[in-house]
């Protein structure tokens, strides 16, 4: 499906690290966080060893805690709804936009409006079951925060979130796991709210092999996180010390070096991963029963992340069957999160709850993509999409 583009430099850099004692917790890592704020224009970067981990930290970071609600979409990859459950708050889905799988702004503006306002309101944004610390007094408001994704690299529309965000005293967390290096009107996506996530899985833009980064200028958040990244030592503590209840979510130093040298690259990496995507767009814009992504006006740079397309008139997985029985890999994208068995049966959701999201989810198809595929390896998916729609449609 997806190939990391790596080069000597990438090999050295790793190298560099294995003839020296020092596999965690040394200069590589300070100097990827440096080259990361650099990057984004961030005051503090935090590497940590996955996307999720990050995500996770900024869920406590953020004050969320059991029984609070976090305004969230169900299309998504599951690490998303998973850090609001971590810590035992419960995900508020909003439906998406049809253009680009991301969180539906007047959805947003509506169900706030409502969930402030209680009751019979309230409830038609609430799932039917499974909500924590019910009829429990409280003094603070349970919404806390909303987390939009940036889905296939494509940014969220931020500026009406930040909007609503600003207006109640929510917290937004952006989860640009699938995102770095797009822009959302000239602004750094991962940049627009008070924290946001980068993942470098070998499939993301860019890689460390396991691992991901937070963004944030926030001082006060920024230390929490480094403590409890580190086992729950806070400044001052020594190496048995443990003033929080902590995590091992470090990023080592071989990973680190990578993620460096692959930073540094990053522009060119996105550049071929945009070419691929172009020579995608000539060839199946013209496929009757093939829907190409749409980048809207307010992304003005895409960061291509999986290329993702819509069949419509035709058995998306008889297609999809097709497709491997020729070697072609490919993957339904993405199965909507709540209806993951274990999220339908803790807040009892069924099919037709979300259906924009039911329908992109029933509808895409990732197909192979990555910025190292030739021109040749477009040629011969497209073609194989074209046979196979021919005999559908
Ligand atoms: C990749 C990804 C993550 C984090 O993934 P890790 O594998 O934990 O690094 C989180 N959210 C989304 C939307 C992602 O695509």
């Amino acid at each position: 499906m997806s190939s990391p583009d790596l080069t000597q430099a990438e090999r050295e850099a790793v190298l560099a690290v294995l003839n020296t004692p020092n596999l965690s917790m040394g200069q590589e890592i300070l100097d990827f966080e440096r080259a990361i704020c650099e990057y984004t224009g961030a005051k503090h970067a935090l590497g940590v060893n996955s996307g999720t981990a990050g995500l996770h930290l900024c869920v406590h970071a953020a004050g969320i805690r059991e029984g609070d609600w976090v305004l969230t979409t169900p299309f998504s990859f599951v690490a998303s709804t998973n850090v609001i459950l971590f810590e035992r708050a419960t995900p508020i889905f909003l439906d998406v936009d049809p253009l680009t799988g991301n969180m539906d702004v007047t959805c947003l503006r509506e169900a706030v409006h409502d969930l402030l306002e209680g009751g019979s309101a309230a409830r038609r944004w609430l799932p039917r079951q499974g909500l924590k610390g019910d009829g429990v007094q409280r003094d603070a408001p349970r919404l806390k925060a909303i987390l939009p994704v940036d889905v296939f690299g494509q940014p969220a529309d931020l500026d009406p979130i930040l909007d609503v965000a600003q207006a109640h005293h929510l917290k937004v967390i952006e989860d640009s796991c699938e995102a770095i290096g797009a822009t959302y009107k000239q602004r750094p996506a991962g940049r627009l709210g008070d924290y946001g996530v980068f993942a470098f899985y070998p499939n993301k833009q860019m890689t460390v092999g396991e691992g991901g980064v937070i963004v944030t200028d926030d001082d006060e958040a920024a230390n929490i996180m480094r403590a409890l990244r580190n086992q729950g030592r806070a400044p001052g503590d020594t190496w048995l010390q443990h003033t929080h209840l902590g995590y091992n979510y470090r990023l080592d130093e071989m990973s680190a070096a990578l993620g460096r040298v692959q930073l540094s690259r990053l522009d060119e990496l996105l550049e071929k991963r945009a070419q691929v995507a172009r020579w995608y767009e000539e060839r199946l814009a013209e496929i009757p029963g093939v829907e190409i992504p749409v980048v809207v006006p307010e992304t003005t740079r895409m960061s291509w992340f999986v290329y993702v397309i819509r069949l419509s008139g035709v058995d998306r997985d008889q297609v999809s069957k097709e497709l491997k029985t020729r070697g072609i890999p490919n993957r339904p994208y993405f199965i909507p999160i709540h209806l993951q068995p274990y999220v339908a049966s803790q807040f009892g959701y069924r099919e037709g709850d979300y259906p924009v999201t039911e329908d992109l989810g029933r509808r895409g198809l990732a197909i192979p993509f990555s910025g190292v595929m030739p021109e040749g390896d477009v040629d011969r998916v497209c073609e194989a999409i074209r046979e196979i729609l021919s005999k559908q449609v």
